[in-house]
């Protein structure tokens, strides 16, 4: 059994084919087809916020939702916003392109979410908001960080793209942030190849983030008082994102028991693995992550050498913000420790948790991680 195992696979077996083939014999293909006001209707509903508007994928809904807050809460250039280092570049960048500056807090070594006792030494007079990122499948500790942003007075950009349907204290990820985003990328939990949407309850930043994602035409079209971008989100995207959804609950149990299988299979290997849970949700593994133990001599590196070498594809975790080359280069970094980052970076990677892998696999897979350590 040498077959490949990619990383991650997506199941299309749904109603996928059946509303693609709706938006061709009906020649909806375009942004303000049926499926898009569906899916921003729908899915805003279904996280309790009151508004949706689709985007071409979720780095985009980063970049509109920030450019709407700043305009309605009247930020200015230089204003911060804090996010936690462990992360992927979008929301970092998303600050940059709006003139803001990102400032980054280090993680916590269990969860590996933003480590909510170090937010407070970051904060400044000019810290406008905290963007919350649910790591990997497991909420950030949502209470803490509401708590923190009421006594500061800060706003909430809830980065959700790795946790949709996921809940924190039984409420659904999502519906915190005064602006909410999601990623619908072919690996994410309800995928489209590319897109993605923003949520809000606030109707000026609904009303800002359709103005700018739309080129920010006016009612005197074609005359433009600004600058924004095309960033719609096209009907054949929407109808497989749609139908996506349909199966959201079918796709998270997919991913729990692969999760449940690895937890069972990984348990003796000299590493930390995801958490199954903590006190206010399960993880939904979104990627099933495994750490090296920091006094083993393995890398990441090493492993994911070891694991091409078996047919089995894996990825590093994210490379901290605050080591990025290009952020250096603009002069945005201080001389904060954030080690337990570091250290994530150096011990972990990720091992495959496509929907449509069997159980012979994710045997296969185990087997070569314990040789791995053996
Ligand atoms: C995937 C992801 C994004 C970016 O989404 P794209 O659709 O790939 O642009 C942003 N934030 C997080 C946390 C992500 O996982």
């Amino acid at each position: 059994m040498s077959d490949f195992i990619g990383v991650f696979e997506p199941d299309l077996s749904g109603n996928e084919k059946l509303y693609l083939t709706q938006c061709i014999d009906s020649g909806w293909i375009g942004s303000n087809g049926p499926f898009v006001q569906k899916l921003e209707t729908e899915f805003s509903q279904y996280c309790n916020q009151k508004y949706g508007s689709c985007v071409t994928n979720g780095s985009a809904a980063l970049d509109v939702a920030i450019k709407a807050m700043k305009d309605v809460f009247d930020w200015e250039d230089n204003d911060e916003v804090i996010i936690p280092s462990f992360n992927i570049i979008s929301g970092a960048q998303s600050c940059i392109y709006n003139n803001l500056k990102p400032v980054f807090v280090d993680s916590e070594d269990k969860t590996w979410n933003i480590d909510t006792s170090k937010i407070e030494e970051v904060i400044t007079s000019r810290t406008k908001a905290i963007m919350i990122v649910h790591i990997y499948g497991l909420p950030s500790d949502v209470d803490e960080i509401l708590r923190i942003a009421k006594k500061y007075d800060l706003k909430i950009i809830e980065d959700t793209a790795q946790a949709h349907g996921q809940e924190y204290k039984g409420k659904k990820c999502g519906s915190f942030g005064d602006v909410s985003t999601f990623s619908f990328y072919t690996n994410k939990h309800i995928a489209c190849g590319e897109g993605g949407i923003v949520l809000t309850s606030n109707e000026k930043i609904k009303e800002k983030i359709d103005y700018y994602k739309n080129l920010c035409f006016s009612s005197d079209k074609f005359v433009h008082q600004e600058i924004g971008w095309n960033l719609r989100m096209s009907n054949l995207q929407a109808a497989v994102a749609y139908a996506q959804f349909e199966k959201l609950d079918k796709t998270i149990e997919k991913k729990q028991y692969i999760g449940n299988i690895y937890q069972k299979l990984l348990k003796d290997i000299p590493a930390s693995l995801s958490l199954k849970n903590t006190s206010y949700a399960q993880n939904h593994y979104w990627v099933f992550g495994v750490l090296i133990d920091e006094k083993n001599n393995l890398t990441a590196k090493n492993a994911i050498e070891f694991l091409k070498k078996e047919n089995i594809e894996t990825r590093p975790f994210f490379y901290p913000m605050h080591k990025q080359p290009i952020f250096e280069k603009l002069g945005i970094l201080d001389d904060i420790k954030r080690p337990v980052s570091e250290m994530l970076y150096e011990k972990g990677f990720y091992i495959p948790t496509g929907l449509n892998l069997t159980d012979e696999k994710l045997e296969y897979i185990s087997n070569k991680i314990i040789k791995l350590f053996s």
